[in-house]
């Protein structure tokens, strides 16, 4: 079985946020305000099983834990046993801060994860200070080495490119895969936390430009074969260890090649992330049979999942935090 939408696009990416809580307050991301606890109806374990039971049945196989700051929802490792545990589900993954994860790795990692994706938008302690509202890079890189120690694979670094922020950060990001094998992808600011339209339009970056930047420092960068199904397309500096990929959500939309569903933290299913479309299911989640009632909502869902989303500014009612990136 498989669950295709009205365009012929195959859903198999399930990406759930598990709280829209965050530890961190990227400025392109969060509001300001930190929630100290997740709101009543937030998604709870047996929720989390019984959806993936009912998208597995879909032959959704991959789901990939978000938020908000998915390390800092206590109940995370049941959640990824439960994703783990599923029949059908091959790929169990997690997109994180890097934050608390050598406090939480051991649990996380006895619980089924397989692979990570890692925030890291610079590399200088000041400039990933002011850009994470505080936060410590030197924490952050650690996690990155002990995800490879680990031997989570790929470990896959995420760069949002801000123009005046840390865009002079590119070079020292794309070095990050020269001697292991890290997987940094450049993704291109999409307006997705309601900042005033002229400031995003002038602090956005194309991934072209970066690209232009990283080949100024490093030479032309060579072709890596790619899933046409993701969503960046890959390369690599010559001769390095790991590669460099460029989501340009923005200038280069891949909405033809979606093959993604998201579940927001407060039950509702967001079939594009750039289109505001939500359903609320929370009722399937009580239902007699919640399997089957969420089985009829995740059909429904790619029934109503756009053709394509807007990359244009516009004021949304949900940012980027509460829908999981
Ligand atoms: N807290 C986790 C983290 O920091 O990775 C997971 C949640 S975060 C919302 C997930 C991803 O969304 C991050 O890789 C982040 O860079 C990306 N993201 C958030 N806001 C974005 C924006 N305005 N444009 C592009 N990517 C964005």
């Amino acid at each position: 079985m498989k669950l295709i939408d009205n365009y012929g696009r195959v859903l198999k990416d399930l990406r759930i946020s598990i709280t829209p809580r965050c530890n961190y307050h990227c400025v392109y991301c969060h509001p300001l305000g930190m929630e100290m606890s997740d709101p009543p109806g937030t998604v709870s374990v047996a929720d989390v099983r019984h959806f993936l039971a009912a998208a597995a049945s879909l032959g959704m196989d991959a789901v990939r834990f978000t938020g908000g700051e998915p390390l800092v929802r206590r109940e995370l490792p049941e959640m990824i046993a439960a994703a783990a545990g599923t029949p059908g589900v091959k790929d169990v993954a997690i997109t994180t801060n890097g934050s608390i994860f050598r406090k939480r790795h051991k649990e996380l990692v006895a619980a089924g994860l397989q692979r990570v994706n890692i925030s890291l938008d610079a590399v200088d302690p000041q400039v990933f200070r002011r850009l994470t509202r505080g936060g410590d890079v030197n924490v952050v890189l650690d996690a990155i080495d002990l995800s490879l120690e680990l031997g989570l694979h790929p470990v896959k670094l995420n760069a949002v490119v801000i123009g005046g922020v840390n865009e002079s950060e590119v070079p020292a990001l794309a070095a990050m895969s020269l001697e292991r094998p890290l997987h940094v992808r450049f993704i291109e600011y999409m307006h997705l936390n309601n900042a005033p339209f002229d400031e995003y339009r002038r602090q956005y970056v194309s991934g072209a430009e970066t690209r232009r930047r990283i080949e100024e420092r490093f030479g032309k960068l060579e072709p890596v074969e790619t899933d046409p199904s993701s969503p960046a397309r890959v390369w690599r500096i010559a001769g390095s260890q790991g590669t460099i990929g460029f989501i340009n959500s923005v200038s280069e939309p891949f909405c033809s090649h979606c093959s993604r569903l998201r579940l927001t933290s407060d039950k509702k299913i967001r079939p594009c992330l750039l289109t505001e479309l939500e359903l609320d299911i929370a009722p399937a989640f009580t239902a007699a049979d919640p399997v089957a009632a969420l089985r009829e909502a995740l059909l429904l869902a790619a029934g109503k999942k756009p053709k394509q989303g807007s990359t244009l500014p516009t004021l949304r009612e949900r940012v980027m935090l509460g829908i999981g990136g």
